[in-house]
């Protein structure tokens, strides 16, 4: 991180914390700093870790110009204290998507550490890697971490210090290694090879899990985040949140309406499944009687009602963001999201009734069976909303399909028919609805690492080092398709990622 960037984002921030325990651990956000600082997960470790008397946990993000920083020939440093990376103690890494790998290598080589765990040897710090990737897929991680913990972070932070203090003591990296792999939701490739452990879920009683850092910066901007329930009711067939993967765990009330007592402006709700949230209502109302603003994650729209959306705006909430999850009916239906076209329809009205600006919604093309037909409807459908909200945006995702999801073993729809299909919908609604969308390319790479072992994790890495392009990862994928499929086969041997409730 530069100089510059360092001074102007600590000045601006609330909450930073500086550990004085003389074990260092750096930790890692394969992202931007704006992106870092609006994960709540990051900053709950981040606070977890300096609680330890003997720990100084310091962030470090992706430059916001890595070319600027190579230019300088000086290593990567630590946000607080400008310390070089390579010379903490260990390495913990958040890792929230697929892509975000390329991150890690890019930081792991402006920190001068290798990437690999078979080229670090025993000479560099530990590296630990953690996030919500590893609900997912954690193989392709594995040649790049000395432990991974699959599942949720804070059950494990007491052992794992203990573990990491104890190669301090020993000096023996087996004898950490050997440690972590007693830890019930860590897995450690060089003690269980492909068996990855059971997923590890927080109980009840660490909800609400609360930021710690509020900053202009953020893209969730000036909000102390706050996680009132950790999974979803829902059963989604295409989500990894899905209920019966996790079952949802709420936080008490009053201990929601403790978190706003804090000096940040605003708090943001964060989670899956906000609106499920039994409580939700009377959160937003003690954050708007405590003179907050808010901001919310993601909402259901059949959760909505007029004295929802009125809280909202009084929040300062203004555009009204839902999830349709797919362009027609028939494909909602199909995907089990329990959510109508009448849902919708009565979310923008609500929207526009409470003065909200804009109406957005999140649709993911590409599903299995979509036909030109749903198409159509996601046409038809979002020019009736731009009847009763004046500016509509679509954010348009491909369909990716997760592992130990019902549609995980779904084929990804080829680019170019996605392609196409984008490019259709931009020219029925150019002018009158505002598109983002994700792009096919990198939406097959996330599926390709979603889907695979710890080969293509390898190939991901080649890749990168091959510039990174998307014909560098097409070529690198190509190359390897026979050992991937022998490694993700071996890993469904072993069970993995069975969540604890349902072994
Ligand atoms: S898509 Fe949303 S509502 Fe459906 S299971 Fe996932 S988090 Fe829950």
């Amino acid at each position: 991180m530069l100089l510059d960037d360092r001074k102007k984002y600590l000045d601006a921030e609330g909450g930073t914390l500086f550990g004085h325990g003389s074990y260092h651990i750096a930790l890692m956000y394969p992202n931007p700093y704006s992106v870092a600082m609006s994960s709540l997960g990051y900053q709950v470790i981040y606070r977890l870790l300096n609680e330890h008397p003997d720990i100084s946990c310091e962030r470090t993000m992706l430059p916001d110009d890595p070319e600027a920083l190579r230019r300088t020939r000086k290593p990567l440093t630590t946000l607080e204290s400008g310390r070089p990376v390579g010379g903490a103690n260990c390495i913990a890494i958040s890792l929230a998507y697929e892509p975000d790998l390329a991150g890690v290598f890019e930081m792991l080589q402006l920190a001068r550490i290798p990437a690999t765990r078979a080229e670090r040897g025993d000479d560099f710090p530990p590296i630990i890697l953690g996030g919500p990737i590893t609900m997912s897929n954690t193989l392709p991680l594995a040649p790049f971490a000395d432990a991974i913990i699959v599942g949720d972070g804070e059950p494990v932070i007491q052992p794992l210090v203990d573990a990491l203090l104890t190669e301090v003591r020993t000096g023996s990296r087996q004898r950490l290694l050997d440690e972590l792999a007693q830890i019930p939701g860590v897995y450690v490739p060089a003690r269980h090879d492909s068996a990855v452990p059971s997923m590890l879920l927080s109980p009840t009683s660490d909800l609400p899990a609360i930021g710690q850092i509020w900053t202009p910066h953020a893209e969730l901007s000036n909000m102390m985040l706050v996680e009132t329930s950790r999974g979803c009711p829902r059963f989604c067939s295409f989500c990894v949140m899905r209920s019966t993967a996790q079952p949802m765990r709420e936080a008490p009330l009053q201990s929601v309406i403790d978190v706003m007592q804090t000096d940040a402006p605003r708090i943001g709700f964060v989670g899956a499944a906000v609106s499920e949230y039994s409580h939700i209502k009377a959160a937003l109302r003690a954050a708007i009687e405590h003179g907050k603003g808010v901001g919310i994650s993601s909402l259901r729209a059949d959760r909505l009602d007029d004295e929802l959306v009125e809280l909202l705006t009084a929040g300062g909430y203004r555009t009204m963001t839902v999830a349709s999850d797919a362009p027609s009916q028939a494909l909602r239906g199909k995907l089990k999201k329990g959510l109508r076209g009448k849902h919708l329809i009565r979310a923008a009205e609500l929207a526009a009734s409470h003065g909200m600006r804009v109406f957005k919604m999140y649709v993911i093309i590409g599903l299995p069976g979509e036909t030109q037909d749903d198409l159509d409807e996601l046409v038809d459908f979002s020019l009736e909303i731009r009847k009763i909200m004046p500016r509509v945006a679509l954010g348009l995702s491909p369909f990716v399909p997760k592992l130990h999801t019902p549609l995980g073993d779904a084929t990804f729809t080829p680019i170019k028919e996605q392609d196409k299909s984008l490019k259709y919908l931009r020219r029925q609604l150019r002018g009158r609805v505002d598109i983002r969308s994700v792009s096919a390319k990198w939406a097959w790479i996330e599926y390709r690492l979603s889907q695979g072992g710890t080969d293509i994790g390898l190939a991901a890495y080649d890749a990168w080092r091959a510039g990174g392009r998307f014909a560098d990862y097409k070529r690198a994928f190509d190359a390897m398709q026979a050992p991937e499929r022998d490694a993700l086969e071996q890993a469904r041997n072993h069970g993995l990622w069975q969540p604890a409730g349902m072994r």
